[in-house]
């Protein structure tokens, strides 16, 4: 075990109950870092008032007991944290590097739509509006406010214990939502940099964000992460696990016989390690072992 001063963290989003792949993925966030001699944080991204329940986000930690981790301090809530995010696009601002955006979701479609536009990528419609239109448009649309990436930061290098070094793009990522709500890029970057996270260990579905989180953490006067983005689980028809749905949830599974200390020996058991407690598996775990390949369990049946 070394001797690091870092910290890995465990990041729910309290949408519904954790299922099958979030519980893996946790499991693995807390093995890297204990293994590495880091500690271990709990944050609940509940900056969605659409989407954040707040009986779902004490459901999580309960859940997350249950398979036996534990975690250093205080868990840190997201929705409690307005002020440092002000904070962060404050100095952005400072920078020259934020403006306002008036694109609706649609438009953004419709224009990245087009022959060569990348899917969903942000056309820089707003990017060069003259102060005239900026204020007219002000008086029709509460805008978003965006970074505005020089073009030659627009590719960005970032180190994946799983995925080696990879380069990919970096938007105009949306800081805050018209509605004015942080927007989870700039929420998650701020907190890891001011909760001193040095390793993020998350579902892989979140790797093309990677480049565009650590260029906005150096923004921001701080050094990206190291990044392990670990396998997801999924269906046998290759469809990946989503809470929201409530597939695969662990009260499902614990419904058709599967308990927490079945959860996380299934778990441990696909990971090729022991079904031994947590403290005691830490010592048997290695990084490089993890399989690379997304973990296709045999689930009971739904109810
Ligand atoms: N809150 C995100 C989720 O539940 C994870 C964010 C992250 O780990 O960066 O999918």
């Amino acid at each position: 075990m070394g001797t690091q001063t870092g910290a890995g963290r465990f990041a729910p989003s309290p949408s519904g109950p954790l299922h099958l792949g979030n519980a893996r993925t946790a499991i693995l966030a807390w093995l890297f870092a204990r293994a590495s001699g880091r500690r271990f944080l709990l944050r609940v991204e509940d900056l969605d008032p659409q989407r954040s329940r707040a009986d779902a986000a004490a459901q999580q930690l309960a859940e997350l007991k249950q398979l036996g981790l534990d975690w250093d301090g205080p868990v840190v809530w997201q929705s409690r944290r307005g002020g440092r995010y002000r904070d962060a696009v404050d100095m952005l601002r400072r920078e020259g590097l934020v403006y306002e955006c008036f694109c609706t979701r649609r438009e953004i479609q419709e224009a990245s739509s087009a022959p060569h536009g990348a899917p969903g990528a942000y056309p820089g419609t707003c990017r060069n509006l003259s102060d005239i239109d900026r204020e007219r448009l002000c008086r029709i649309r509460r805008p978003a406010l965006r970074l505005r990436v020089p073009p030659e930061e627009r590719r960005g290098e970032i180190t994946d214990l799983r995925f080696g070094q990879v380069c990919g793009e970096v938007d105009d990522v949306v800081l805050r939502r018209r509605d004015g709500v942080p927007s989870y890029n700039l929420a998650v970057v701020v907190d890891d940099l001011a909760q001193g996270i040095d390793q993020v260990v998350r579902g892989d579905d979140l790797l093309s964000s990677a480049p565009r989180q650590a260029f906005l953490a150096r923004c921001l006067g701080g050094l990206p992460p190291v990044y392990a983005h670990v396998p997801l689980v999924v269906r046998p028809d290759g469809t990946r696990l989503a809470k929201r749905d409530g597939d695969a949830s662990l009260p499902e599974l614990a419904a058709a016989g599967w308990d927490a200390a079945r959860v996380r020996a299934i778990i441990l058991d696909s990971l090729g390690l022991p079904d031994l407690p947590l403290h005691r598996v830490v010592e048997r775990f290695d990084p490089a072992a993890v399989p690379r390949e997304s973990w296709c369990p045999a689930l009971p049946e739904r109810t």
